[in-house]
C-alpha cells in the first residue's frame, strides 16, 4: 500500500486491495488505483469496508466516491492463498467465512493495506548510546493516536 502511495509500484489493469485495516489506508490506496485508470476491488474480512472511517466522519464521503469511481467493495471475505495463473496474473483464494464457500479472484495486482513496519532508527541509535530509553506509540508499531497517548501515560507513571 505504501509503495503504491509513494509512486514506487504502480498498479494497473485488474487491482484488488486486500484491506487488513478497516481505515483510511485501503480505502485511499482504491481511490488512488482507480483515478489512475485501473479497475478497483476492495476486498474486507469485515462486514463492511472502511468500517473505521465512521469515526472520522469519512465513511459517506468514501462509499459516495468509490460509486462514482467504479470501485467494487467485497466484504466478508479472507484471503487464504495467492498463486500465479498466467504471465503477470495472479489469483487469490476469498474464503467467505460466513458460509466457509471459496472462491478465486484473478488480477494483474493484488495490493495490501496491513500493519506496517515502524521507522525505529531513532529508537535503535538510542537504545544503543546506553540512555535510558521507552519506546510508546507508531515507533513500537504503527496504529492511532490513542495508542500513543496511553503507552506514553503508562511510561509517565512508571519512571
Ligand atoms: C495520513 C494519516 C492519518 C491518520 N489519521 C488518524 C486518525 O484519524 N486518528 C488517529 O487516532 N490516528 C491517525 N493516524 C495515526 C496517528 O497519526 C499516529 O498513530 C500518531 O501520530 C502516533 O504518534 P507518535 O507520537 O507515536 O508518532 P508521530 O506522531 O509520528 O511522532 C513521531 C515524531 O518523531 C519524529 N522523528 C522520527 N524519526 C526521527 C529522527 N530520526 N529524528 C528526529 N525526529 C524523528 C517525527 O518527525 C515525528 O514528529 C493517522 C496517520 C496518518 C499517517
Amino acid at each position: 500500500m505504501r509503495d503504491v502511495l509513494e509512486g514506487r509500484a504502480q498498479p494497473s489493469g485488474i487491482v484488488l486491495v486486500v484491506d487488513e485495516l478497516g481505515f483510511h489506508q485501503g480505502t485511499s490506496v482504491a481511490e488512488f488505483a482507480a483515478d489512475s485508470g485501473c479497475v478497483v476491488t476492495i476486498c474486507t474480512p469485515g462486514m463492511i469496508v472502511g468500517q473505521d472511517l465512521g469515526i472520522t466522519l469519512d465513511f459517506e464521503g468514501w462509499n459516495q466516491r468509490a460509486h462514482h469511481k467504479g470501485i467494487t467493495q467485497l466484504t466478508d471475505v479472507v484471503p487464504m492463498g495467492c498463486e500465479a495463473v498466467e504471465v503477470g496474473k495472479l489469483a487469490v483464494t476469498l474464503l467467505h467465512h460466513p458460509t466457509g464457500q471459496s472462491s478465486r479472484f484473478v488480477a494483474d495486482w493484488v495490493v495490501s493495506s496491513a500493519h506496517q513496519r515502524p521507522e525505529d532508527e531513532l529508537w535503535k541509535e538510542l537504545a544503543d548510546s546506553g540512555i535510558e530509553v521507552h519506546r510508546v506509540g507508531d515507533v513500537l508499531a504503527p496504529r492511532r493516536a490513542h495508542s500513543a497517548v496511553i503507552e506514553g501515560e503508562r511510561v509517565g507513571l512508571s519512571l
